[in-house]
């Protein structure tokens, strides 16, 4: 196989550590690639897409905030990007721009190996925020037939457009209610920035959760957040956030270099040492 470039795309996107799990994997499966960090600003994203054959690379994932964007620039798009109106994982074939959202994928690969047993008795899911993500965690936990998901967010219209357009399992819920909601739910997912690095903590009392639940937060930055270790302390069980942005990089590698990789723990162990963060046992 000839010399294969591909890319993150984002604004900003030096922050981003999916080169880091790119370049590990090409490393470990000896192939000869690379992949780079592509700040794109918003009124170029357009332009750059829609050229992207002109680029030299052969794929991207995309992030924050061009999930959308991408989406719109796609010839062809996979049934969950089509759904959610955002891609995050593109390629190029016959000279066509093909895409996919592999955050449903990614979240529930690292939920089903952390937590395997989380979605045997009847669920009752709490999801704080209405974004991006949040959009991709109720999806995934429909996908998987969790019987109620709780959609609770800073701005209540947000989180009443996610519950009208997933029906009637999801609820949207204001802030103020979520000691009531905790008690109900079995899964606590933060989906909001609140608790990442340079953004304010994520404070709530875990207290009224059973003790039988699982926390799992998407933020990854610290890895060890607030949140994880209130959970933690609580006795609770705790999903961090890198399992899911490792498991999502899977699908684009082996579109682009041609061989699926594996999410093990010494790529678990290259992201530790980048964030400065030790693992657990
Ligand atoms: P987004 O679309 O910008 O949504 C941000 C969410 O956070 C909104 O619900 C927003 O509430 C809430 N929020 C922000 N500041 C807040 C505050 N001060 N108080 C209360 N709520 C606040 O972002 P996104 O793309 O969904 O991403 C959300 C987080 O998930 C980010 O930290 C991102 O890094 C992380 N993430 C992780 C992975 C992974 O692989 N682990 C993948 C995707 C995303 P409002 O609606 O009220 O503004």
């Amino acid at each position: 196989m000839s010399f294969r470039r591909a890319c993150v795309i984002g604004h900003p996107v030096a922050h981003s550590r999916s080169p880091l799990i790119h370049r590990h994997w090409l490393s470990e499966l000896k192939i000869e690639g690379d992949y780079l960090r592509q700040d794109v600003p918003p009124d170029q994203i357009a332009a750059f897409l829609k050229n992207f054959s002109a680029s030299g690379y052969v794929g991207a994932n995309v992030t924050v905030p061009h999930k959308e964007a991408a989406f719109k620039a796609l010839q062809r798009a996979d049934p969950v990007a089509s759904y959610l109106k955002a891609a995050n994982t593109l390629w190029l074939a016959d000279g066509d721009l093909h895409g996919m959202n592999t955050d449903v994928y990614g979240f529930l690969a690292h939920l089903d190996e952390a937590a395997p047993d989380w979605n045997q008795h009847e669920n009752i899911a709490v999801v704080l925020g209405a974004g991006g993500a949040a959009r991709a965690i109720v999806y995934a936990l429909i996908e998987r037939g969790v019987a109620k998901i709780h959609v609770v967010n800073r701005t209540l219209p947000r989180a009443e457009v996610i519950a009208a357009e997933f029906g009637k399992n999801v609820v949207a819920s204001a802030w103020s209610e979520l000691p009531k909601r905790l008690r109900e739910g079995s899964l606590l997912v933060n989906a909001t920035s609140l608790g990442m690095t340079g953004q304010p903590l994520l404070e709530i009392d875990l207290k009224p959760m059973k003790s039988t639940a699982t926390v799992y937060d998407i933020v990854y930055v610290p890895l060890e957040t607030p949140l994880l270790a209130a959970a933690r302390k609580r006795g609770l069980r705790v999903v961090d956030g890198l399992g899911m942005l490792m498991h999502q990089a899977v699908p684009g590698f082996e579109k682009w270099f041609g061989v699926r990789p594996q999410v093990s723990g010494t790529l678990r162990a290259v992201l530790l040492q980048d964030l400065g963060a030790k693992g657990r046992p």
